[in-house]
């Protein structure tokens, strides 16, 4: 059975409509220009996994392109809908809000819900090799630069697509991307996490990469766990000095980085309290 669903939120009603229906216009400025933000989160057994930390990042990247965004009641409703139509399993749940279309609507609110790609199970299970590959902008602009969103969770990633494609030609499966200064940012859909003698880092949001709720939670649970975590600006050369290496997002949870520009690494035996942690076990 397709497990596909689609919701469409419509002035406070959130309706489930048929996954081959046509829900976007052809004139709305989302497909028409990637002018819109989005979320992904995992499902799990029927229920959306930190689904509070979606909607306010949500939120945020709406506030910072200026889009109307509506109520979140309105997407929890619409979170709860989609995801209680997966009792079974896991599913990636995918929020999308546009700027509508011109002169018409202010926005198009609309969520779906998909079986995980094969590979992110895999993925979990077997670690990933990675390789860098540079932004071009230097560490410090995009926190002076509004209109670059940075830590906006805009809708136009073919940039970040392309890195992946690019990252799977080169025989990895999946990039991180370097500032022009050499400063580590974070991968196309994943935050950098990264261990060294009992700490975790990451780089700070101050370099314009977007807030991960993945690291947020792992962060949180490690300081209970009476781990080290530390925000720091990292290099390629912290990353093969480091214990361990993972990229981390909702629905792959953590994965371990087994090669990093060819060079072959490993985790010290982490892999499991990380993804323990961070709450997506294989
Ligand atoms: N950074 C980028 C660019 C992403 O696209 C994502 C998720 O897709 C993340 C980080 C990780 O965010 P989260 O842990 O909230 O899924």
């Amino acid at each position: 059975m397709d497990s596909r669903r689609v919701a469409v939120l419509d002035r406070g009603t959130v309706t489930l409509v048929d996954p081959a229906a046509a829900v976007f216009s052809a004139f709305d400025l989302g497909p028409a220009r990637g002018d819109g933000v989005f979320e992904t989160m995992l499902v799990r057994r029927g229920v959306a996994l930190k689904p509070e930390a979606h909607l306010d990042r949500l939120a945020r990247s709406a506030a910072l392109m200026g889009l109307f965004s509506p109520p979140l009641a309105d997407w929890a409703r619409l979170i709860d809908l989609l995801a209680t139509t997966h009792a079974d399993g896991e599913a990636a749940l995918k929020l999308m809000l546009t700027r509508g279309i011109e002169g018409v609507s202010d926005h198009t609110a609309v969520g779906t819900l998909s079986p995980l790609a094969p590979d992110v199970l895999e993925q979990r299970r077997r670690g990933i090799a990675v390789v860098t590959l540079t932004l071009g902008l230097p560490a410090d602009l995009r926190a002076t630069s509004p209109w670059l969103l940075g830590g906006v969770k805009y809708l136009s990633y073919a940039v970040n697509m392309a890195a992946q494609r690019h990252a799977r030609a080169l025989g990895a499966d999946d990039a991180v991307f370097i500032s022009l200064d050499g400063r580590l940012l974070e991968g196309p859909t994943s935050t950098i996490v990264w261990a060294r003698d009992g700490t975790l880092h990451t780089p700070p949001l101050e370099i314009g990469i977007l807030p991960g709720t993945t690291q947020a939670l792992l962060f949180t649970r490690a300081d209970a766990a009476g781990l080290g975590t530390a925000m720091s600006l990292g290099t390629v050369a912290d990353l093969h000095a480091a214990d361990g290496v993972w990229l981390v997002s909702s629905v792959r949870g953590a994965a371990a980085v087994t090669s990093l520009d060819g060079l072959r690494r490993g985790d010290a035996g982490l892999t499991p309290t990380i993804q323990e942690l961070t709450g997506v076990t294989t």
